[in-house]
């Protein structure tokens, strides 16, 4: 064991629920502590020791991950009120993602793990598309009013009011003009800084991963709001990475929304794609499904301050955690959780001046596509897999397999 790779500076460790919480432990154990002397400050997210805490866990964890530097976090469930009943919860716990993402005021980047037998659904993609997501504000703060009833044939304003009390109006619509007297408006916001941070988290994880950048609103028809976007994306990179890009050889690019969306399907991929938040949300289901899964696909928030957290993109697989319970074997996909492991050690790794740490993080990545491209896998793998020698294995033994090729 003494010729394990040594750590310096510990990781922030966010233990999480169910399955994932299963896969989390035997992740450690066959694939991790056997090769590293791991180091990490270990905060449990699981649900009883957030009720236990009143979920103070959850922001020590951030805090930590703010002082550390580098974090990995299992899923873990968001309680709805099935799980308030089921984990007898005093309170309905918000989201730990929500509370972390807020607390370092990141921006989400998700990318496709692609392996050998698992045929993108689109024939030119050959790369990653890496989505980065903004995730504030749009219409996931927005207000609405139905116009109806006693609002029918109303005249709906958008109405700003200065601190010193003056007012600034502009008609969204006059109901009562015309045929139609009902209806429907919305208001939606952004904040400058949210649309700074988002440009320097998209800019700054492009440099660091030597993919050109793209951005795409509609700006040509929303020429306050979306031109906004654009503009700050264009500011903050000529004040601080058009030179930087230039000397990496990679390219910010802008375009219409449309034409963005026309130009990544042609694409051969191999780009980071920054969306404003609703299509963020749209776009990364589209790209997850496309690739092939949602089990295979990298998730990391990163913050403009450099606080990096790495996690899945999927829950905590819930109904594969009941047959475990029951006793029965289940053939759960343990690569998105192996490679927040992966991506967080590497960072660790680089960040230490430990390139063993890095280089190890590079052996354990290939040696789980190797598995994948040696027939080996999980039952959600072998459904979309075109491999003819393919082979359906259980949880635990497709992470044995794994060490065999390491
Ligand atoms: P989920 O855990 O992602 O699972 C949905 C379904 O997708 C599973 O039942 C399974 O399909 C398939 N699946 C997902 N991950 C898989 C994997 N690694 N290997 C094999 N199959 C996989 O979503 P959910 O069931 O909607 O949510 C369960 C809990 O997770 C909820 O309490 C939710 O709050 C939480 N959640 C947490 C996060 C997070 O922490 N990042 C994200 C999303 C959801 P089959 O059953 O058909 O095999
Ligand atoms: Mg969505």
């Amino acid at each position: 064991m003494s010729n394990r790779i040594h750590m310096t500076t510990p990781l922030v460790e966010l233990d999480g629920d169910e399955m994932t919480r299963i896969i989390w432990a035997w992740v450690k154990e066959i694939l991790i502590a056997p090769y590293v002397e791991l180091k990490t400050v270990y905060f449990d997210l699981g649900l009883k020791e957030r009720e236990r805490t009143k979920d103070r866990i959850t922001v020590e964890a951030a805090e930590a991950i703010k002082r550390y530097g580098v974090g990995v976090k299992c899923a873990t469930i968001t309680p709805n009120a099935e799980r308030v009943e089921e984990y007898g919860l005093s309170e309905m716990y918000k989201s730990p993602n929500g509370t972390i993402r807020a607390l370092l005021d990141g921006t989400v980047f998700r990318a496709p793990i692609l392996a050998t037998g698992i045929v993108p659904y689109i024939g030119t993609w050959q790369k990653p598309i890496t989505l980065a997501r903004h995730a504030y504000g749009d219409i996931y703060k927005n207000v609405e009013l139905s116009v109806e009833g006693e609002l029918r044939g109303a005249k709906a304003e958008l109405v700003v009011t200065a601190p010193d009390g003056t007012e600034k109006r502009a008609l969204i619509h006059d109901f009562g003009q015309g045929s139609a007297q009902t209806g429907i408006i919305q208001g939606v916001h952004n904040r400058d800084d949210s649309i700074e941070s988002f440009a320097h988290a998209c800019l700054s994880y492009a440099l660091a991963t030597r993919q050109d950048l793209w951005f795409g609103t509609k700006d040509t028809i929303s020429k306050t709001y979306d031109r906004r976007f654009r503009d700050i994306f264009d500011e903050v990179f000529a004040a601080q990475y058009a030179q930087q890009f230039e000397a990496a050889g990679i390219e910010y690019f802008y375009t219409l929304i449309d034409d963005a969306v026309a130009r990544v399907v042609r694409s051969e991929g191999g780009f980071i794609w920054a969306c404003k938040n609703y299509d963020g949300d749209v776009m990364s289901d589209m790209v997850a499904t496309a690739f092939g899964s949602l089990a295979m696909m990298t998730s990391v928030l990163v913050s403009p301050k450099g606080y990096f957290e790495y996690e899945a993109a999927h829950g905590t697989v819930q109904r594969h955690y009941y047959r475990h319970l029951k006793g029965e074997t289940t053939s759960t996909n343990s690569v998105a959780t192996l490679f927040a492991w992966t991506g967080a050690l590497a960072k660790r790794g680089e960040l230490d001046g430990l390139p063993e740490l890095s280089a190890f993080a590079q052996r354990l990545e290939a040696a789980t596509l190797t598995t994948i491209a040696s027939g080996v896998m999980t039952g959600d793998l072998y459904e979309l897999s075109t491999l003819k020698n393919k082979q359906k294995v259980d949880t635990r033994a497709f992470l044995e397999a794994i060490k065999g090729f390491l």
